[in-house]
């Protein structure tokens, strides 16, 4: 075995040896130097749309390179920056300026940062951010500290700013005294009070339509829309956080429509290039945007920007996959398929280790029952789906479906035979042998 350098991201690299070489990607399917191939049934991480290899985007990037392949927005603007702009603002109601960044988490930090300079720039003195438990916002520092878990960031919490975090409600962990519609009312009761008695509240932070690294939390209907109109009655910017839900995983393309909430800044990710580029995009209102455009000596600009922002590549691969969203009627054909994942649904919940299952659109979390165990949960289902030729990674324990949303009905009913067949082979090894994992 050589030696190998990377430092793998949430990784316990002690437990792996090494790792299967991704080689290529044809559709839906990741192909590893020994000609194995696995369903990508994590999107890549959430973010792959199209599958691997779209000849569209590919010949988007190509053609782009060959003109420009970087060039800065300070001081000078391209037209894919431009042009992807214009369309992001156009499909995002009540959106004015788009702020471009790399990734998830700095898009969350610039939308903290604009929020906090929005106060500024008005000269009211709010400072403090809200946000509900078990959301996930990113793995900056900013992000870490609105999107507080305490199994993912105990390590960094002194360093982290405080944030006021409200309860959430959540089927599966309901406290025992609540039924779930007094439970919501309590959460929502609990955030008006903070409204109401801290002025320095500056903005309201959260997912939009569902939290999903805190393990697919759908919303309650509505849950969104009381808390913007709380936001907009206490003078509370509202961000939505639609890095994960945007761009039709949950069923709608702008996820806070869908939700009738009215947020003031909107962060969009992971799917925005299809899954093809880095890149990131903040949005704001014009009421926020005009505060911040004032005679240059006020020092009323933004104090943010990055290297990469507005990439030419990432900027017109992002524009080609909006326009192929429209092409291929995309949004529309993801509501036949989340049937598909519905209709499993009981089978799925009672077979042996599942606790609890959450679905909607095209995301489904499998939540298990399952004691420590001496390797990973992740390692112990990524290897089994492995051998069944789907590619997995759980959070927690949880198991992700968070497939590509141009999956076919055919590869989606691979992927839920995989996935069982994958539950029903650990919770087997488990129970038969207690020594193997
Ligand atoms: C993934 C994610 C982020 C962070 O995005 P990165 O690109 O990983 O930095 C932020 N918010 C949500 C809801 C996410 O799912």
């Amino acid at each position: 075995m050589q030696k190998q350098y990377i430092w793998h991201p949430n990784t316990q690299m002690k437990e792996w040896s090494n790792f299967r070489i991704i080689k290529s990607g044809n559709g839906m399917w990741l192909i590893d130097s020994n000609g194995n191939k696995l369903l990508d049934g994590v999107a890549s991480m959430w973010c792959n749309v199209w599958g691997h290899s779209k000849k569209e985007l590919i010949n988007t990037i190509i053609k782009q390179s060959k003109d420009l392949q970087h060039s800065s927005l300070f001081n000078l603007t391209h037209e894919p920056a431009e042009k992807l702009a214009k369309k992001l603002a156009q499909i995002s109601p009540h959106m004015y300026k788009v702020f471009y960044s790399d990734n998830g988490s700095t898009s969350i930090e610039v939308a903290l940062k604009i929020a906090l300079q929005y106060w500024q720039n008005v000269g009211k003195s709010k400072n403090k951010f809200i946000s509900l438990e078990n959301g996930y916002h990113g793995d900056t520092f900013g992000s870490m500290s609105v999107g507080y878990m305490d199994e993912f960031f105990s390590k960094f919490k002194t360093n982290l700013f405080s944030v006021i975090q409200i309860p959430v409600p959540i089927k599966s962990k309901l406290p025992t005294k609540y039924t779930f519609d007094e439970y919501q009312k309590h959460c929502l009761n609990m955030l008006e009070s903070k409204l109401a008695n801290d002025k320095k509240i500056a903005a309201m932070i959260m997912e939009s339509g569902a939290q999903i690294a805190g393990g697919v939390n759908i919303y309650p209907d509505k849950f969104q829309q009381k808390i913007s109109k709380l936001c907009r009655k206490y003078e509370v910017l509202l961000i939505v956080d639609e890095v994960a839900t945007g761009f039709g995983r949950l069923g709608s393309l702008v996820e806070y429509q869908s939700q009738k909430s009215k947020p003031d800044i909107v962060c969009y990710g992971k799917m925005l290039t299809g899954g093809y580029m880095t890149l990131a995009a903040t949005l704001t209102t014009k009421k926020i945007y005009d505060s911040f455009n004032e005679k240059f000596y006020n020092m009323k600009h933004f104090f943010h920007g990055h290297t990469f922002t507005g990439n030419p590549i990432a900027t017109s691969v992002a524009y080609k996959n909006l326009e192929l969203y429209g092409k291929y009627n995309l949004i529309k054909k993801i509501e036949n398929k989340s049937k598909l994942l519905k209709k499993r649904y009981d089978e799925i919940t009672s077979l042996d280790m599942v606790k609890d299952v959450r679905t909607k659109g095209l995301v489904m979390g499998i939540e298990l029952q399952i004691d420590r165990t001496k390797k990973s949960l992740n390692k112990i289902i990524f290897e089994e789906a492995a051998n069944n030729n789907i590619y997995l990674r759980t959070l927690g324990n949880v198991v992700m479906l968070v497939p590509p949303l141009a999956i076919s009905k055919n590869e989606l009913t691979f992927l839920i035979d995989k996935t069982i067949k994958t539950i029903q082979n650990v919770s087997k090894n488990l129970k038969h042998n207690h020594n193997k994992f």
